[in-house]
């Protein structure tokens, strides 16, 4: 079996111990005779699991206790629409930045719900980086501030947390949980479909604090209300079971593979940074990021040529670097490089990059 090197920007590589562990299990999980695919999530068995889950999380975070975590489906794409029936229930009114494609939904979707203000917005440069918060467009009395701290898909990330005052500040974390220390209580609410960086597709974590949550709008589907996912531990309904177990195994990895999140930035930071100085010194590739706004989890890159970006992505693809191929949306190339992808994995992809740029002198 030859694993290949996936840069996909999600669902993404795992942790080969992880998926090594979880094939060992899967027919039976400890001495439960039983697959953790096959358990009632009601099961002290699975419970067990769960609970270990969030326990995990919350050390990993360092999450304080007056923060509830949920464990949800629906993807990061239902929160667009969940935040604002929850949250904009006090004045109707919301603060958006618009850095990107995720950020422009949840924005459009808000819209439908309350009287949304725009802060700022990155489009006029093709979202290629992030605007400063101006505070004199920002509405003090807004119900929440929303932002998409990473942006999977350009490639840029926020440099600072913007400082709202005493309004909560909402962030999708979706491409960029885990891979480093972040300071949960600047934030008054989390999110992130999981299936970037903590576990496959099917789980969406919430991570909210406890005052913000128990009001939502009238007619709020039952399943979108925070509160009662809260008061039910995740479970008014089965979770995403063995997506939850995968992302438990994840988190030890974290801890005991890594050494927790202060080592896995350090580790991140290594990889992003063989990537970009190659690119800062490339004839052939480069960055359309400019320094300060750059993501570490995704590079985005292009040659300026259209025909020989694709050239590179069907020669890369033959030499097992897959789903380098940029977003539709933009083109050109993303590698995506999480928590799980190994050093050796961007190491080589230079390697092969600088061939490429060689062989097209
Ligand atoms: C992938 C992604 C989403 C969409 O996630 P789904 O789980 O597919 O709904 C939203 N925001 C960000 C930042 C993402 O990277």
């Amino acid at each position: 079996m030859a694993r290949v090197y996936n840069f996909s920007a999600g669902p993404s590589t795992l942790p080969e111990p992880v998926l090594k562990k979880a094939a060992s299990e899967l027919l039976e999980y400890g001495s439960s005779g039983q697959s953790v695919m096959e358990m009632s999530h009601r099961s002290k068995v699975y419970e067990e699991i769960i609970s270990e889950c969030e326990s995990l999380l919350r050390q990993t975070m360092n999450i304080p206790d007056n923060y509830k975590v949920l464990f949800l489906q629906g993807g990061a794409s239902s929160q667009f629409t969940m935040v604002p029936m929850n949250l904009l229930t006090k004045t109707g009114k919301a603060d958006y930045m618009v850095t990107g494609q995720f950020s422009k939904k949840a924005y459009g979707e808000a819209k439908r719900y309350g009287e949304i203000n725009l802060v700022a917005s990155s489009d006029d440069k093709n979202f290629s980086y992030i605007p400063e918060l101006d505070k004199s467009k920002c509405n003090p009395n807004a119900d929440y501030f929303h932002i998409c701290f990473n942006n999977t898909i350009y490639g840029t990330k926020f440099h600072y947390i913007p400082d709202t005052g005493s309004v909560p500040l909402v962030a999708d974390l979706s491409s960029c949980i885990l891979s480093e220390p972040i300071d949960v209580s600047k934030f008054g609410l989390i999110y992130a479909g999981a299936q970037k960086n903590m576990a496959p597709a099917g789980l969406t974590v919430v991570i909210v604090r406890e005052d913000l949550i128990g009001t939502t709008m009238d007619k709020t589907p039952t399943m979108y209300d925070y509160k009662l996912m809260a008061d039910n531990d995740s479970m008014y309904n089965t979770p995403p079971t063995y997506t939850i177990y995968i992302c438990k195994m994840v988190l030890e990895w974290i801890r005991d593979e890594i050494g927790g999140l202060e080592k896995m930035k350090a580790h991140n930071e290594k990889k992003a940074k063989i990537l970009y100085d190659y690119l800062d010194q490339s004839q052939l590739f480069q960055s359309p990021v400019a320094a300060p706004y750059r993501s570490m989890m995704n590079v985005t890159f292009v040659t300026g040529n259209a025909d020989l970006d694709k050239e590179f992505c069907s020669e890369a693809d033959k030499r097992g670097f897959v789903n380098i191929k940029g977003h539709r949306s933009v083109g050109g190339m993303r590698a995506s490089i999480y928590n799980a992808m190994p050093i050796e994995g961007v190491e080589k992809l230079v390697q092969f990059m600088a061939e490429f740029e060689n062989a097209h002198k």
